[in-house]
């Protein structure tokens, strides 16, 4: 069965959603290779180098757990290793996907308490060290924090939400889901005192969907040896000892790593720092061609504008669906939906992973044309903003 049923357009398919993203072709023919024996002795020699380098990617030198899972896996996985039932976690509402991750704190028997925002903006530092504050006896075992809310294109700042948990002399621990930042936004899992990241494979990473991780502190290794929420498949303690030589407990999605293999050496060839200002910079231009089409940026907060995606407004009246609907079927483009009481509100346009200037320039002429093409109004010319800008800052 064809897997795209769609009129065919000739050209390649411009996948502009915030993940999955664009998978280079050096990932494609990593994966390409030949399954092997994840027993023999090719396969520790492979997983051992493998894991020792993803650390870099996330700043640690601890330990980093790596499922075949979506990030939801490695959502559940991080709350599931550290908490015990009935425990409290802070949690703060960026958007739709911090309000999915406290639903399933929920149904695993967690008691969450929800700093609130306006879904335009990052998580609140003050709210939290507040909330933290009050909370004389530590009934609040986690803080959770989404860095980079997809849903609205907010970036949260892990540095002030630690300097928060800090100043209030908290002893909770802090998990952060960096599922569509990392390896796209600054991020450092050992300097902001992370106990666990949560990452995924299909965002910044690169890759296709169907890896997910944890980055583990030390401080989460001896909470999960006391914390009591039933865990066998996500449990950390069995990996970490067969990883020691290279090994998984279970079949690893070993071309899933053979790809993860390509697309670390391709961030860490660019250089982190490289790959984050590549990703600012796309993502300045291309908040100029919206401001130039005179449409507004859902994050209106400019200290968290994200550089991995921009979520964009449509006039009232007007409907981000049908926008979507006409850029995909006039121009071959997927662009990102509204998500939760943001449904048809918003488009999102993903500017991370894969991506070049000329990536960046053929997006915003998509959005370009469909805006005009839909009959939503704007002002033509926002493509020469963001060209205009990438010159100046080449
Ligand atoms: C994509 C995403 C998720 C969900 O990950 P899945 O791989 O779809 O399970 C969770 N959090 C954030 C911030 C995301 O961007």
């Amino acid at each position: 069965m064809a897997y795209y049923e769609s009129k065919p357009v000739a050209g390649r398919h411009f996948l502009q959603i915030p993940g999955p993203t664009n998978v280079p072709d050096r990932v494609l023919r990593a994966m390409d290779n030949p399954t092997m024996d994840h027993r023999g002795p090719d396969f520790g020699r492979f997983g051992k180098q493998l894991l020792e380098k993803i650390r870099a990617v996330f700043k640690t030198e601890g330990p980093v757990v790596i499922y075949p899972a979506s990030g939801t896996g490695a959502w559940e996985a991080a709350l599931a290793n550290t908490l015990s039932p009935g425990d409290r976690v802070l949690m703060c509402e960026t958007g739709w996907f911090a309000h999915l991750w406290r639903e399933m704190a929920g149904r695993l028997g967690l008691e969450a308490q929800f700093v609130e925002t306006d879904w335009r903006r990052g998580a609140d530092a003050a709210g939290i060290e507040a909330a933290l504050r009050e909370d004389k006896a530590h009934a609040i075992k986690a803080v959770a924090v989404v860095h980079n809310e997809t849903s609205t294109g907010a970036t949260s700042r892990i540095d002030e939400v630690r300097r928060a948990i800090d100043a209030a002399g908290h002893p909770a621990l802090l998990l952060v889901d960096t599922i569509s930042s990392l390896g796209s936004i600054d991020y450092r899992h050992d300097e902001w005192g992370v106990d666990v990241t949560v990452a995924g494979s299909q965002k910044g990473l690169m890759l296709p969907p169907g890896l997910s991780f944890n980055a583990v502190s030390q401080k989460a290794l001896r909470a999960a040896e006391a914390a009591t929420l039933p865990r066998s498949f996500w449990d950390w303690r069995p990996m970490l000892k067969a990883n020691e030589t290279g090994y998984f407990p279970y079949t690893p999605a070993t071309n899933l790593l053979y790809g993860l293999d390509a697309a670390t050496d391709m961030l860490l060839e660019e250089g982190l720092e490289n790959v984050f200002a590549r990703h600012d910079r796309f993502a300045e231009a291309t908040r100029r061609a919206v401001r130039h089409w005179g449409l507004e940026i859902q994050c209106e907060e400019p200290r968290h504008y994200s550089s991995s995606l921009t979520a964009v407004r449509v006039p009232e009246g007007h409907s981000a669906d049908g926008l979507r609907r006409t850029i995909l079927e006039r121009f071959n483009m997927s662009l990102g939906n509204g998500l939760g009481r943001l449904g048809d509100r918003v488009f999102r346009i993903g500017h991370l992973g894969d991506f070049g200037p000329l990536s960046l320039v053929g997006t915003l002429g998509g959005v370009e044309m469909g805006l005009a093409a839909a009959g939503v109004p704007h002002k033509p010319g926002g493509v020469q903003a963001a060209m205009a800008y990438l010159n100046g800052n080449a």
